[in-house]
């Protein structure tokens, strides 16, 4: 499994790896492992190259391009929540769910 660290630059630093694409590829793969491939809203697993990253805080909003703010997410998912607050959009779409402690947990 590849490491999950906080950003693509930690997997030069780590010598993990030696060009920044490839870091930014690892990176991305590392945060779908993280969560076993799964969509964290839907809670649906997909292949890898099937699965967005959807930024929690929409970029929109402020939100970063950084591990603790990217989940992976099915593009349906990805789409529907849109610029909606995560929590809001999942309950309204989902119900309550145990996945809400997996994002918490993550973006803490
Ligand atoms: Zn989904």
């Amino acid at each position: 499994m590849t490491p999950l660290f906080p950003s693509p630059d930690h997997y030069l630093q780590n010598l993990i790896t030696m060009t920044s694409p490839e870091a930014k590829r690892m990176w991305r793969k590392a945060i779908k492992e993280h969560f076993n491939c799964q969509c964290v809203y839907c809670g649906e697993t997909y292949e890898l190259n099937e699965l967005t990253l959807d930024h929690v805080i929409p970029r929109f909003n402020g939100g970063q391009t950084i591990t603790r703010n990217l989940v992976p997410s099915c593009r349906k998912c990805n789409q529907n929540k849109g610029t909606n607050n995560w929590l809001t959009w999942m309950r309204q779409t989902f119900g309550h769910t145990p996945r809400e402690q997996l994002i918490i947990s993550h973006i803490q």
